[in-house]
């Protein structure tokens, strides 16, 4: 399955967002075309893509169809049923496989096999019932976190436990789901590595970045992370690491958290682009999509070299109503991802503002 696709082939995308659109344009100039499948009409993706399968990702003649219109398929959600990837695998490569899946999907496999490959989190313990969330705090302590095993995102499936006696209405507002309950760190910064690997193995990291979140979602990515550049070339080690334990190809994307001393702490990882990569559209001399496509079609990976000092912030919601100043800021670079309902903190769009490089 190691074969590499030559431009002029067609790469398969699972899931249809904003994410899946920036691939599609960035396959485009690599003389690719993009098939989208995802069971919603009209994406973000689908607008600017050469196909696109409206389908549920049960539908097996509908996957059957799709299999054999593509050459390579891809995914830019890690929430994609494993079935539905097993089921394309079967027939066409998965790039990034399995088993990046199948970790991504659950928190508690995911710390597992981050702390397996030899590298630091939070402590961590699992929740099932009720006698282990009450091990898991007592080994835990407080304050902690805790975090549904599947399906979080931006800060969904959450619940900070101040006190232990709070720790029981926590589990119950998220619905008693299989849980893991994490110690709280008190971190400095939070810190992203977005790095790619190639089907030959050669790996290319991206600066690491600095995230900041409002309310739970992320607001803005500086490029480069003001840190020490011994954490930074840490940062870069650990998604090494990961990227070889998980035999990757494509991008990914690591969040961590910085501390006072001692390496970064991995927070969790995304098997696909990631939004603390978009500055690298501009930023880069090779953008975060380019190199996905790149890496999974087997082609060389490109530079990942910062050729600007980068602010990329998210318009959520309403925020994309400022789209008119937006454009008529000089240097400010505008992206809309082509969705009709602003709903609040819903991705609209980002905008990347450059600044020469401050270390040269
Ligand atoms: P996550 O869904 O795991 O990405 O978490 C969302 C956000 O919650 C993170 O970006 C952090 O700001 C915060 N957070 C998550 N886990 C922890 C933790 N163990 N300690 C402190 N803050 C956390």
């Amino acid at each position: 399955m190691q074969q590499r696709i030559a431009p002029g082939g067609v790469i398969g995308i699972l899931g249809s967002g904003q994410l899946g659109r920036m691939l599609a344009l960035a396959a485009a100039p690599l003389g690719y075309r993009c098939h989208i499948y995802s069971p919603e009409a009209a994406s973000p993706a689908a607008q600017v893509s050469a196909a696109a399968t409206v389908a549920d990702y049960g539908d097996a003649d509908a996957l059957e169809a799709f299999a054999r219109s593509i050459d390579v398929v891809t995914y830019e959600f890690e929430n994609i049923p494993l079935d539905t990837a097993d089921r394309l695998a079967a027939q066409r490569p998965l790039r990034p496989g399995r088993e990046a899946l199948r970790v991504a999907q659950d928190r508690l496999e995911e710390k597992r096999f981050v702390r397996g490959a030899g590298v630091a989190t939070a402590p961590f313990a699992a929740v099932d019932d009720d006698s282990s969330l009450q091990a898991a705090l007592a080994e835990i302590g407080t304050p902690a976190v805790l975090k549904t095993r599947r399906f979080g995102y931006d800060g969904k499936g959450q619940a900070l436990i101040a006190q232990p006696d709070a720790a029981a209405a926590a589990w119950a507002s998220l619905g008693k789901a299989p849980a893991v309950l994490e110690g709280f760190i008190a971190f400095q910064r939070e810190i992203s590595v977005v790095a790619a690997r190639g089907l030959d193995g050669e790996i290319a990291c991206f600066d690491v970045v600095e995230n900041r979140h409002k309310n739970h979602i992320l607001d803005v990515t500086i490029a480069p992370a003001p840190i020490a550049p011994e954490s930074a070339a840490q940062a870069q080690q650990i998604a090494r690491r990961l990227l070889h334990a998980l035999d990757y190809v494509g991008v990914i994307g690591v969040e961590m958290f910085v501390l006072e001393d001692g390496p970064p702490l991995v927070n969790e990882f995304a098997p696909r682009v990631h939004n603390s990569g978009h500055w690298t559209i501009e930023g880069c001399r090779t953008s975060q999509f380019a190199q996905h496509i790149r890496a999974i079609t087997g082609l060389p990976l490109g530079s990942p070299e910062r050729l600007f000092d980068a602010e990329m912030t998210n318009l959520l919601g309403e925020d994309i109503a400022a789209w008119p100043a937006l454009l008529a800021e000089p240097g400010a670079h505008l992206h809309l991802y082509g969705k009709a309902e602003a709903r609040p903190g819903r991705k609209m769009g980002h905008v990347t503002r450059l600044r020469p490089r401050r270390d040269e």
